[in-house]
């Protein structure tokens, strides 16, 4: 009785069953990870309509905003109820381990399009106070993976402190008005003042310079929070700026 009540709780903690089809062991198999939905073409993430190769902003955006994000590409569609359901386990039920298949698929994605090779890659920052009510950023745990297995010889720089969050913000899923979510992460992001620029190799140049950026998040709402750190790194003038997420939660 004592060992099924173990057992039990066990699992209530720690779920070692597939979200998929509950085969143990493994928390998201390789056969239900093939199994989402993932996305056959990209659209321009501010209109959502015009068809763009790897998610650019398209041509008729591009002359009615000053936008500094080129490019987002999203890996899946999000109502897939799978991909929901772990993206929900990474970050509320604090699942940590999700974070490595779930960058699989952000990384054969990323190999398959004509997306610049980043030369750094930032996750989105959580502010301190968020991150201190989930103990961890599982946007950093995605980028990390990226980082380290994207190219398969070279460790691409993970830059984690270039960018502060310095406003808390309302969850922006939180927030049903477009309008109002702009506002909401507005001025949010801050360049890091203390950033050691060693850690990238540019200890004379303060600046992005010639290097190409990836942003990395796990869903996008209405693309706000991308474009309100975009527009911050741009002020470092990267050659590109480009993100990606695993899916666009409307
Ligand atoms: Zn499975
Ligand atoms: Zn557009």
């Amino acid at each position: 009785m004592l060992s099924f009540l173990k057992k039990i709780i066990r699992q209530l903690l720690f779920p070692q069953q597939c979200l998929g089809c509950q085969k143990e062991n493994q928390i998201l198999c390789p056969e239900c990870l093939k199994s989402i939905r993932q996305l056959s073409w990209q659209v321009c993430p501010l209109c959502e309509k015009s068809v763009t190769k790897n998610g650019e902003i398209c041509r008729s955006c591009r002359q009615q905003t000053n936008v500094s994000l080129d490019r987002l590409l999203v890996v899946a569609d999000y109502k897939d109820k799978l991909l929901a359901t772990a993206i929900h386990y990474l970050k509320y039920k604090f699942v940590k381990k999700l974070a490595a298949p779930l960058s699989q698929i952000m990384i054969e994605k990323l190999r398959k399009s004509s997306l610049p090779i980043p030369d750094l890659i930032i996750p989105v920052p959580l502010h301190p106070y968020r991150l201190r009510w989930r103990g961890f950023n599982q946007s950093e745990l995605l980028a990390q993976e990226i980082a380290s297995q994207l190219l398969p010889s070279l460790e691409i720089p993970l830059v984690k402190n270039l960018v502060n969050k310095k406003r808390y913000t309302t969850p922006q899923r939180k927030i049903k008005k477009y309008r109002q979510r702009q506002e909401n992460v507005r001025h949010s992001f801050q360049i890091n003042k203390d950033f050691d620029w060693q850690q990238i190799n540019r200890s004379s140049q303060k600046n992005l310079n010639n290097l190409h950026v990836l942003l990395v998040d796990d869903v996008s709402t209405t693309g706000a929070t991308l474009f309100t750190l975009a527009r911050e790194v741009k002020k470092l003038q990267p050659k590109s700026i480009s993100a990606i997420v695993l899916g666009r939660q409307h």
